[in-house]
């Protein structure tokens, strides 16, 4: 639980073994300064804090109501280095979080929900709480968009997933489909080639959105079968996915389609909101750093992770982000002498 009495959804068919409750802070005053403050407690924001608080720079990390990110909702992490059986997200998470605090970060699960980012101290507001800090990390990261069904949320980490690289693997010899007719879901239907049987592309319309030489690549491969017109109305199971049920979206007739996993990739979004506009972003949404480090359009303003990357999108390259942000904005406030 947390300080709202929010309880963290693990979104897994198998919850983490240790629990992830970032401890609230104890912040009796309403205002608190600190030389760095970083929004966002996933592994770009959290990777951000353990080096920023190695520093001693006593970052204050905002976490958000359910702090972890997008790994809360994987169940098992095989390809972040150090662990060689494979991780449990909310477990690596767990581990990041009391890595950060071992250093002296001090951690607030709470949202940004307003910003000013236009003069220094830079601000942000919280619950009824003003946060200042002389340098700022942005690491809030991006949301998968699902299809909003309810079989979906419940069968989220049983078979369905948005992240083909993280998940695929756990196909092995089983049909799968993936829903998207966007760069992201060829390329996730591309990747799921080495593991599937076969994979179902599902695609609303009659063309595809994305670029021509991934559905030229996809259309030549023996193991896709792509249908257009397909909506996916629900996903059909108790404790696993075992079948989608699709409607033509031009007849409106409803069939059903045995997969064992249902891929999501009808986009990300990444999560600006807070921010109200204080920073450019490209066409898609995500913010922009400047060329070779995580420097934003606002000086000692720094941005990690998926907030503005979406051409990696893993774990381990937000933590890389995240290092850098650290680094940059220690240095940033050396030479700024704050
Ligand atoms: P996208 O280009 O916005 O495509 C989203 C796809 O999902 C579209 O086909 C859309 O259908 C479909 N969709 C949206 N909502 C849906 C719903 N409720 N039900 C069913 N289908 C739905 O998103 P993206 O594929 O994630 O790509 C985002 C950006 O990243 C793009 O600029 C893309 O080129 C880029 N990207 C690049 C690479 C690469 O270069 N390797 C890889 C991945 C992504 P409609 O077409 O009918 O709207």
């Amino acid at each position: 639980m947390t300080e709202k009495g929010f309880t963290i959804d693990f979104g897994s068919s198998e919850p983490a073994s240790t629990p992830v409750a970032a401890p609230v802070a104890d912040v009796a005053a309403t205002t608190s300064h600190s030389k760095l403050m970083i929004f966002g407690s996933g592994p770009a924001g959290l990777t951000a804090a353990i080096y920023a608080a190695r520093a001693q720079l006593e970052p204050t990390l905002l976490a958000g109501y359910e702090p972890g990110g997008q790994l809360m909702l994987t169940s098992e992490v095989e390809n972040f280095p150090g662990f060689p059986e494979g991780i449990n997200g909310p477990d690596l998470m767990a581990k990041m979080i009391a890595q950060a605090e071992r250093f002296g970060t001090q951690i607030v699960n709470q949202d940004v929900e307003r910003v000013d980012l236009s003069k220094r101290p830079f601000r942000a507001w919280s619950a009824g709480r003003e946060f200042t800090a002389d340098a700022v990390v942005i690491a809030t990261g991006a949301s998968a968009i699902w299809l909003s069904l309810e079989s979906e949320t419940r069968l989220r980490g049983r078979g369905v997933s948005s992240c083909a690289t993280c998940d695929g693997f756990f196909f092995k010899g089983e049909e799968v489909a993936v829903v998207g007719g966007g760069d992201t879901a060829l390329e996730e239907a591309l990747f799921l080639t080495r593991f599937a049987t076969k994979v179902h592309l599902l695609v609303r319309r009659d063309t595809f959105r994305g670029s021509k030489i991934m559905v030229a690549r996809a259309q030549a491969h023996e193991k896709i079968q792509i249908h257009f017109n397909r909506e996916v109305v629900e996903v059909i199971g108790e404790k696993k996915t075992e079948a989608l049920k699709l409607k033509d979206t031009v007849s409106g007739a409803t069939e059903q389609l045995a997969v064992g996993g249902l891929f999501v990739a009808i986009g990300h979004k990444p999560n600006t909101e807070m921010l109200g506009g204080a920073l450019p972003v490209d066409a898609a949404g995500y913010l922009q750093v400047k060329e070779h480090s995580s420097a934003s359009a606002i000086d000692g303003v720094f941005i990690a992770g998926d907030v503005h990357d979406h051409r990696y999108r893993q774990a381990v390259t937000a933590a890389g982000d995240g290092c850098r942000a650290a680094l940059d904005a220690e240095r940033w406030l050396a030479e700024h002498a704050v």
